[in-house]
Order: structure tokens, then C-alpha cells, then sequence
């Protein structure tokens, strides 16, 4: 009885091929924001040596989602709306359409 761990945990086997392993790499992210393609140059990764499928870490996309987001983490500030007219109409005089 001869259980393979693994005993590095800093790489996990791949799920895609089954016959790589997923390892610690640095990779250039893509991803788009609006209409703008954003590269992030350095981005924590895992990648497969035998079919190259990539996984990032997850602490870092949030991070890269938190630092694109603008509108995520926010902080409430006075934003008050105008309110709009209201509808009841005061008396309105009305034009007199006979000449
Ligand atoms: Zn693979």
C-alpha cells in the first residue's frame, strides 16, 4: 500500500490532459474592460507543462477585478439626485387660442 502524495503543494495535476502538471508560473493576463484590452504583465498563473492550459490564481483576479472595477469599492459618497419635476402642475395659466 504506497499512497502517491504529492509532497510539493505548489503544483497540482492538470484536469484538462491528465498527464501534465499545473505549476507556478508568471503569465501575461488578457482580459478586457469595456472596450479596452488590458495586459497585465507578471500575473501569478498555473500552467500545465504538457498541454499548456492555464489557471489563474484566484486572489489575484480578484484583486485585478477590484483594481479595474472603479465602481466596486466605492465609497458611498453624497450623490443626490435632482429630484425630478413634480407632475402636478400648478395652475398653468393657458393661452388664449382665440385671437
Ligand atoms: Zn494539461
Amino acid at each position: 500500500m504506497s499512497e502517491t502524495e504529492n509532497p510539493i503543494s505548489e503544483s497540482y495535476p492538470c484536469e484538462q490532459c491528465h498527464a501534465g502538471i499545473l505549476q507556478p508560473r508568471f503569465v501575461t493576463y488578457f482580459t478586457w474592460l469595456g472596450a479596452e484590452l488590458i495586459t497585465v504583465p507578471n500575473f501569478p498563473a498555473w500552467v500545465c507543462d504538457v498541454c499548456g492550459k492555464r489557471e489563474y490564481d484566484e486572489k489575484a483576479i480578484q484583486w485585478l477585478n477590484m483594481l479595474l472595477a472603479p465602481n466596486a469599492g466605492k465609497p458611498t459618497s453624497n450623490q443626490q439626485r435632482t429630484p425630478p419635476f413634480p407632475k402636478s402642475r400648478p395652475n398653468t395659466p393657458r393661452p388664449h387660442l382665440d385671437s
